[in-house]
């Protein structure tokens, strides 16, 4: 961990208990995130890609204690963060403050029932920042950043377009002045030029208030051009992880490979071979031995079946969980 770190998350567990019956008393587990180690710096941004159920959006509500981890560590700022019930409550309100997430679905991550200028005013209300004249003040000057007018701050949430209502969720998220903002999907809901326009607003603002985010994304082509590193998460652990630029030109792991390798290509003359993975991610529930990953490997081999590979440097910053290296 370097003096510039400011998020590491050190073998992170979330196992969910559920029944085997309604009746039964055997108590088996959905194991969400299973043992995943990450590093953030300050300025910088992380993407985390992989399928649905693969554990990266429970990992980020873990990071930001809407779920409760199994094991693991989180460390903030050189603080031990994973439990906060040992906190003090300040100690948890200056947390909240610092980190702040963007939803999926802005329209229902803001109330129907309040025009924007309340839906800005409450968290630093909440958080007792500024007079109210203040208040005012830094709604427009938000409104302006995120590229609405002040006059729109009398409107309510369902006289925006999809794009808008992100640019409010990112407001918000800005209002309490964050260092750290996970973005969960936070353009998956988006027409693809709104995409576009979403992330370069997200870049514009790092720089200008000193964020570092985490971007969750199914997508590998959604996290491409923000991101200055990348992991990959399947079954609830980490299979790879490098720089961006060397993840996009040569990823090792198959399974990154195949997400590579669906990304459309704008330019007609050029040719990708598709690498079509079988089946379906198995269940959480039920992870399959050695590697996860092998039911679906084209490249699998003797041994993959039943001994686990672990994330190690392949070179340099790039890390990897496979036997091939
Ligand atoms: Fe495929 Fe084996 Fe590597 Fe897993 S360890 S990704 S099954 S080659």
């Amino acid at each position: 961990m370097s003096a510039e770190t400011l998020l590491a998350v050190e073998n992170l567990k979330v196992h969910f208990p559920v029944r085997k019956t309604f009746l039964s008393r055997t108590r088996r587990f959905v194991y969400a995130v299973n043992g995943i180690s990450l590093t953030l710096d300050k300025g910088e941004t992380l993407g985390i890609v992989g399928e649905s159920g693969c554990g990266k959006t429970t990992a980020g509500m873990a990071v930001l204690n809407l779920v409760k981890p199994t094991a693991g560590k989180i460390i903030f700022r050189g603080n031990d963060i994973s439990d906060r019930s040992v906190l003090s409550r300040a100690e948890r309100l200056v947390l909240r403050k610092e980190m702040q997430i963007i939803f999926q679905d802005p329209y229902s991550s803001l109330n129907p029932r309040s025009p924007l200028n309340q839906i800005l005013d409450v968290p630093m209300r909440i958080h007792g920042l500024y007079t109210k004249n203040e208040r005012k003040d830094r709604i427009a000057y938000l409104l302006e950043k995120v590229g609405l007018s002040p006059e729109q701050g009398r409107r309510y949430p369902h006289e925006f377009s999809g794009g808008q209502r992100q640019r409010i969720g990112i407001a918000r998220a800005l209002s309490l002045d964050p260092v750290l903002i996970i973005g969960d999907e936070p353009v998956s809901a988006l027409d693809v030029s709104i995409q576009a326009q979403i992330i370069n607003l997200l870049m514009d603002l790092q720089g200008e208030f000193d964020l570092s985010y985490v971007i969750i994304a199914h997508d590998l082509a959604v996290v491409e051009h923000i991101s200055d590193r990348i992991a990959v998460m399947y079954l609830g652990k980490v299979v790879e992880t490098a720089p961006y630029r060397e993840l996009y030109t040569s990823p090792l792991h198959p399974y990154t490979q195949a997400l590579l390798s669906a990304i459309p290509v704008a330019d007609p003359r050029v040719k990708r071979n598709r690498i079509i993975l079988n089946g379906d991610v198995p269940s959480p529930r039920d992870p399959p031995s050695g590697c996860a990953f092998h039911p679906r490997c084209p490249r699998k081999f003797e041994g993959c079946d039943r001994i686990e590979p672990q994330l190690g440097a392949a070179e340099n910053a790039h890390q990897v969980a496979c036997h091939l290296y």
